[in-house]
């Protein structure tokens, strides 16, 4: 198993990455989240209110295609939720099943998230297409979804159990910087919509990371993501 990590996109605000994941795997590859919307390649240029500057080149199926990985070949895509900096280019993967928790696909659906109507379409496909989970479960040998609500309902994270390697926590926006690990003290942010399972599933995070001695990689961190070697390089510590 290899892990790449996906730099596509900058966060305007912060300098933070916009993160996917590319996981090679024996039994293929796999990918979590498909980052913001190509479409929106160069709209920083004219518009100051792109929360996101995406240059041509860095979305998620251009970084891919650098790594000779054809998006029409990818058959499961790990969807941590469906905010629009990791849900923007699930048109891009025809033959993917997207795998997502239950409580997120239910409740995006709902409309109960008002942020996410305005990027509906992005992530509205058929039923057909998704794999609905409930909870942490396996989704393959050494790769573990694991459910991290509170950013959003249903949010979820994936743990890595690589061969002979550490293993990797991929939080994404359950614990975006290394900060929010500490679950009673971390900052709540603007886009969390319910503290109290922020901080659990922050608690649940820091938990696994210890029991597991896997390395914590999080989804927004601009200084920690300085030092990590992303793609085309291979992820290891
Ligand atoms: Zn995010």
């Amino acid at each position: 198993m290899k892990l790449y990590l996906l730099w596509a996109g900058t966060v305007r605000a912060t300098g933070a990455p916009v993160a996917a994941y590319l996981i090679r795997h024996e039994d293929g590859d796999v990918l979590v989240d498909t980052g913001y919307a190509r479409s929106r390649a160069g709209a920083h240029e004219q518009n100051p209110d792109e929360p996101v500057r995406l240059d041509p080149g860095e979305d998620v199926p251009s970084r891919l295609a650098v790594l000779g990985v054809d998006p029409a070949g990818i058959r499961h895509v790990i969807c941590s939720h469906f905010d629009p900096d990791h849900a923007g280019n699930m048109d891009a993967f025809p033959r993917a099943r997207f795998w997502v928790q239950r409580e997120h696909y239910e409740c995006a659906r709902s409309g109960s998230v008002p942020r996410l109507e305005r990027f509906r379409a992005l992530w509205d496909l058929p039923e057909e297409r998704f794999v609905l989970v409930d909870g942490d479960r396996e989704f393959r040998p050494g790769i573990e979804l694991i459910e991290s609500g509170g950013h959003v309902p249903g949010h979820q994270s994936v743990l890595l159990r690589p061969p002979g390697a550490r293993p990797v926590l991929l939080a994404i926006d359950a614990a975006p910087t290394t900060a929010d690990l500490a679950a009673d003290e971390r900052p709540i942010y603007p886009l969390d919509v319910d503290e109290a399972r922020v901080r659990e599933s922050s608690r649940k995070l820091a938990r696994i990371a210890r029991e597991e001695n896997a390395v914590v990689v999080h989804g927004h961190d601009a200084d920690q993501w300085k030092d990590l070697p992303v793609a085309p390089r291979a992820f290891t510590m």
